[in-house]
């Protein structure tokens, strides 16, 4: 049941006719869209996994994701597992048409020091690296991106979503946002904490803990995460600032108050409303930090985050299995079915008495999925115990 205060605010945030659209559309079923790894599979290739399920394009993001008919059961899908694509809101997929816009705007695809600040699970992560990072045997635009997120225990998922996208040149960190004092990047990414209205539809519980005074918090908390990066980013550079919420409180005043407070400015923001997009609900803002040397006109002197905490895979080699960059001759190779490779992914035990001895990489659909050392008779199951699938995989 929508709180009395919740409506209010929708109605001073958008107005009596869109709020009624939302909250008739909060009352319906939530939207499912995948967006597809680029350096692992073709759209096409995920359309045609998905055969019936696949539906229409997500259209700020038509060449690499759509929306699904139906929810399917990812945790039974090793394409999932090893990571052809990521399951995400369709609004949230609006952030690589506007690192796109950046590319455009500064005249700048390369040499790029990239910080994504409140990172977990990892769902901009994984299209910030789609944006930044090169396909094997393609050239090396030299960008780099640091994943960061601060609360610890969301650390490991971010880091096995960066794995699964297989690429290099991404550092994942675990650090508040004021110990990137004397960093500098010049893009930046606040996908900020936020009172979570566009959670609504998805968890009834998101609308028990709406109250007015936690959007007030969380606005402080946003304002003092702004104001401790904001030094961070190099004049000329720019900010993506979204929430999924609607109140103008974090949002449009939000965008406000880093103009008028912090110096920078608007260059474009855009909602994005259950009822009126397919999607939960969305906000993102491109922001310029203004300067005459703009970040197309000078070379980045951006900083590598030295002394920063960064966030060692507890699973190297699970993730080396996930890399696109391992060579393809490295291991010998063993293609599983679909049952064989849920069997895998459950650390049940399998045996492969024709292969050599030692380590083999096991592929779903030619992709990487994880090793098994093999001892001859049986084979050691190196997937690692946390990522393991814990549902019965007997559908
Ligand atoms: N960008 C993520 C994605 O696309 O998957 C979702 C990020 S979620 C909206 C916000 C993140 O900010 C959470 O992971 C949360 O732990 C983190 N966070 C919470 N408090 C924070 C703070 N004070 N400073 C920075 N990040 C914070």
């Amino acid at each position: 049941m929508l709180q009395n205060d919740f409506i209010n605010m929708l109605v001073e945030s958008v107005g009596e006719q869109r709020a009624e659209r939302i909250v008739a559309a909060l009352d319906t079923e939530p939207e499912v869209s995948v967006r597809v790894n680029p350096f692992k599979l073709a759209v096409g290739d995920l359309r045609e996994h998905f055969g019936e399920l696949a539906g229409d394009p997500v259209p700020w993001a038509e060449d690499e994701a759509f929306y699904l008919k139906n929810r399917a059961s990812f945790t039974l899908d090793p394409l999932f597992h090893a990571g052809g694509y990521y399951v995400q809101e369709a609004g949230s997929m609006y952030v690589g048409k506007l690192v796109r816009d950046i590319f455009r705007l500064s005249g700048r695809n390369s040499g790029l020091n990239v910080l994504d600040l409140c990172a977990a699970p990892g769902g901009k992560t994984t299209q910030l690296l789609s944006c930044l990072m090169d396909a094997p045997g393609t050239p090396s635009r030299g960008n780099r991106l640091t994943a960061n997120e601060v609360v610890p225990s969301r650390v490991a998922a971010l880091s096995e979503n960066v794995a699964k996208w297989g690429c290099s040149g991404v550092t994942v960190t675990n650090n508040d946002p004021s110990h990137f004092a004397g960093m500098s990047y010049d893009i930046i990414v606040v996908d900020a904490p936020c009172s979570g209205e566009g959670m609504f539809r998805k968890d009834i519980k998101a609308q028990e803990n709406w109250s007015v005074n936690n959007v007030q918090l969380c606005a402080a908390r946003q304002r003092r995460i702004l104001s401790d990066i904001w030094p961070s980013l190099l004049d000329g550079g720019y900010m993506i600032y979204s929430t999924c919420t609607f109140n103008r409180i974090e949002d449009e005043q939000m965008v406000e108050w880093i103009c008028s407070c912090l110096g920078g400015e608007s260059l474009e923001m855009r909602h994005f409303y259950p009822g009126e997009n397919r999607g939960e609900g969305f906000f993102a803002a491109l922001i310029h930090k203004s300067s005459e040397t703009g970040v197309g006109d000078k070379p980045s002197t951006a900083k590598p985050g030295r002394s920063l905490r960064v966030f060692n895979s507890l699973f190297p080699m699970a993730d080396e299995a996930l890399s696109v960059n391992l060579p393809p001759d490295r291991y010998p190779k063993v293609e599983l079915s679909r049952e064989d490779a849920l069997k895998f992914l459950s650390k049940d035990s399998l045996s492969f008495p024709d292969m050599p001895l030692g380590y083999i990489l096991l592929t779903y659909k030619g992709l990487g999925l994880g090793f098994v050392k093999n001892l001859g008779k049986r084979a050691n199951n190196l997937h690692p115990m946390p990522r393991r699938i814990r549902q019965s995989i007997s559908k």
